[in-house]
């Protein structure tokens, strides 16, 4: 799967947190690759009871972990008591990646659910929509029919994550 926009992480956020009362007081993390594959959704806490800047050390332990490497994360979790105000879950965002802890990784940003729906600092559509996103990796689309040895750049970008895979799995058991 492709994260191509806001509303896959929504989708997947939704999806991971709301399937029941116990996984709704979890703390989510839901991680993607450098082409933004997703690679994994994660429990961070099981009970969420501190603001989200409080597990720091238990997000950069799960970053830690197989599989690697990760280049995205999108956080999510239930507010127990989310502000009116429009700007505080942007703050948020600015102290969660104020110091540098994150390193490679970048934060597209955190969904949280409450009783009628949800607040997002995720861009909400394509991220190819948005000023300031440039730097993402974007899904194409290029029609069939791709016979062996097809020059397009979807089969050619194929080819080279097959072989960077093979390379890696070889030095990994060489
Ligand atoms: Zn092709």
């Amino acid at each position: 799967m492709i994260i191509e926009a806001g509303y896959d992480i929504v989708t997947l956020a939704d999806a991971s947190l709301n399937r029941n009362s116990r996984t709704r007081r979890a703390l989510w993390m839901i991680t993607m690759d450098e082409y933004l594959h997703l690679v994994t959704t994660t429990r961070i806490a099981r009970e969420m009871d501190l603001p989200v800047a409080a597990y720091i050390d238990e997000i950069s332990a799960a970053l830690r972990q197989p599989p690697l490497p990760v280049r995205y994360i999108a956080l999510a979790y239930r507010a127990t008591s989310p502000s009116s105000d429009s700007t505080w879950l942007g703050e948020i965002d600015e102290r969660l990646t104020a110091d540098g802890w994150l390193g490679d990784v970048e934060l597209l940003g955190q969904v949280v659910f409450d009783r009628t729906g949800y607040f997002s600092t995720v861009p909400r559509f394509s991220f190819r929509d948005y000023i300031g996103l440039e730097h993402l990796p974007r899904a194409v689309s290029v029609l069939g029919p791709h016979d062996v040895g097809c020059e397009c750049v979807a089969c050619v970008h194929f080819e080279q994550m097959l072989l960077e895979n093979r390379q890696s799995a070889e030095a990994d058991s060489g």
